[in-house]
């Protein structure tokens, strides 16, 4: 956990040398490659910007001027020329549900980024026409229909049956609701004037007068989980494809390291046969264990907890925390106005949260609603006295509800918060349901502002969309998908990106390793089209990387291609 320190000291030791360039010239091979002739945001403790960058293998060995670098390079040194682009550290999502992904990516016609109707239909009749009758054709969240600036309106099932007549069609909004055609009510069973199908929450299936289904099914996610468990995954020999396209599009977007809730075992397979043949494109931090949803499985969990050895693996992949959940009958919904923890429910909360304390082990634990914050702090407080739980990272997830005073608690702890804006594409929703309170949901210029170390991240792939940089827009303008002002708490786009890399590096254990352009760090970084810094921030959202860097390895590179069709 905290290991790397030798390192730490050497790094040290180089950037405060006078003559650094000359020492590692004596010392050290020369670099593989150089970047130069560009605007280097270090995202260092003082924000540096510099020129150019050395790199030796996976690391960043120097970092400074064109001139600087280019006296470092040898007979074999590849130099880039950065022709005056800006590089940022490679982006970190905290908490996404990427291996999950995997098992159906592949199959998904994703809409993330897609800002016209026009074009998202244009997509679905192309995929129904590229799979062919009868079979699904779907999303499973990570979108709104708010999204579409030339005509943001929800799918009806008529307009479905004309686009793709002969597939069953499913695309679900966020975890709010799922938009059908006949055929895939036809293929759930969803029948006019009959009982609804086993597994459906009453009510969320929408009828018209006459008990003729709409096509729309809407609540919570367990409205929307019976239709995501009835479409097909990616078959079997299909998955190592799909879960490429997948990194592929997070390498394109700029992501190069995730904190990821639940990694699925057959999808880690495949991520660790990757490692071991050096073509792992992404780095894998993952958040597991299991929760106990009812008072029947305490007993199992807590016998569990003893066992989880965490920090076993590396810089690619590794286990890092205890989570999503502790306790399922406390876990907040999404779209839920307020909870209610009540006694019963929080001791069960607070013996196996004692457990994972007294186990010293790092927990990061899904609390959204203002209530149930409240009510884990409480806990904590009291845990903490027992088994001081300041060095473990404890970590709040989502928080949308949080407030100053429990900020405070929470520094007080040590803890952190792991902040993912679902409203950035659910701020229509959540302004609906909880009203003006949703302008400070999150609050992120009083978590800025609190001094905790809190880091960004989307909770995608279905909650919410998965580009960094719509991430990075809605924190700065305060501005969701589709342009409408849902978030009066915005911040600085230096603090925004910060939280995004530096900060996240503290959430995912690697601080030592990630989150900023310096020497002794490993070398994930980004090369950006348009200057985050200086673009207006209406186009931070457009943004688009046209390198992307894992461990010294370009993983993504448009610049080439760019340069070979020209
Ligand atoms: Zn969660």
């Amino acid at each position: 956990m905290s290991g790397v320190k030798p390192r730490a000291l050497r790094v040290i030791a180089i950037v405060t040398c006078a003559a650094a360039a000359a020492m590692l010239q004596a010392q050290q091979p020369a670099p593989d490659l150089i970047l130069s002739n560009g605007k280097i945001v270090t995202v260092d403790d003082r924000f540096t910007i510099a020129q150019a960058v050395a790199i030796q293998g996976d690391r960043i060995v120097a970092v400074g001027t064109s001139e600087e670098m280019a006296r470092l390079a040898g007979t074999n040194t590849r130099t880039i020329d950065l022709a005056g682009r800006t590089v940022i550290p490679g982006l970190i999502d905290n908490h996404m549900h990427l291996l999950r992904a995997a098992t159906t990516w592949q199959k998904e016609l994703r809409w993330d980024g897609v800002e016209s109707r026009k074009q998202a239909i244009e997509m679905l009749r192309a995929r129904a026409k590229a799979v062919g009758p009868g079979e699904w054709v779907y999303n499973i969240g990570g979108w709104t229909h708010q999204q579409f600036t030339d005509d943001p309106r929800p799918f009806t099932r008529e307009e479905l049956d004309q686009i793709a007549p002969e597939n069953p069609v499913s695309l679900q909004e966020s975890y709010y609701q799922v938009f059908l055609n006949s055929r895939a009510l036809q293929a759930l069973g969803i029948e006019a004037n009959a009982t609804d199908p086993p597994g459906f929450v009453k009510g969320s299936i929408k009828r018209d007068a006459s008990g003729r289904p709409t096509g729309v099914i809407q609540g919570d996610i367990p409205a929307t989980r019976p239709v995501a468990a009835k479409l097909p995954k990616v078959a079997p020999d299909q998955l190592e494809a799909s879960a490429q396209a997948l990194i592929q599009d997070m390498n394109r977007a700029g992501l190069t390291s995730v904190g990821v809730p639940g990694c699925n075992a057959d999808v880690l397979e495949i991520f660790q046969k990757w490692k071991a043949e050096n073509r792992l494109n992404i780095r894998i931090f993952c958040i597991d264990g299991a929760a106990a949803a009812n008072p029947e499985q305490v007993e199992r969990v807590l016998a569990q907890i003893p066992k989880t050895k965490l920090f076993q693996g590396d810089s690619y992949i590794d286990n890092i925390f205890y989570g999503e959940s502790v306790y399922g009958p406390l876990h907040d919904p999404m779209f839920a106005v307020k909870s209610n923890p009540t006694p019963d429910q929080l001791l069960e909360w607070r013996r196996i949260a004692t457990e994972i304390a007294k186990a010293g082990l790092p927990l990061h634990v899904h609390a959204e609603l203002h209530d149930t914050i409240d009510a884990f702090l409480d806990q904590i407080e009291a845990i903490n006295k027992e088994y001081p739980i300041k060095s473990l990272r404890w970590t709040l997830a989502h928080v949308n509800q949080i407030n100053a005073e429990q900020l405070d608690r929470m520094k007080k702890l040590g803890m952190y918060a792991a902040v993912h804006p679902w409203a950035v594409i659910n701020g229509g929703i959540m302004h609906a349901e909880f009203g003006d309170g949703a302008y400070d949901m999150p609050p992120l210029r009083t978590i800025q502002n609190s001094g905790i170390q809190w880091g960004l991240g989307t909770d995608g792939t279905a909650a919410n969309q998965t580009h960094p940089f719509m991430t990075l827009y809605f924190a700065v303008t305060g501005r969701m998908v589709g342009g409408t002002k849902v978030l009066r708490q915005t911040i600085s786009r230096e603090d925004a990106l910060i939280a995004h890399t530096r900060k996240n590096s503290y959430l995912v254990f690697q601080e030592d390793n990630l989150g900023s352009i310096q020497p002794g760090k490993l070398a994930d970084l980004v090369v950006l089209d348009q200057d985050y810094l200086t673009v207006p921030a209406e186009d931070i959202k457009h943004i688009k990387p046209v390198l992307t860097m894992v461990g010294g390895r370009i993983v993504y590179d448009a610049l080439r291609a760019g340069q070979a069709a020209r």
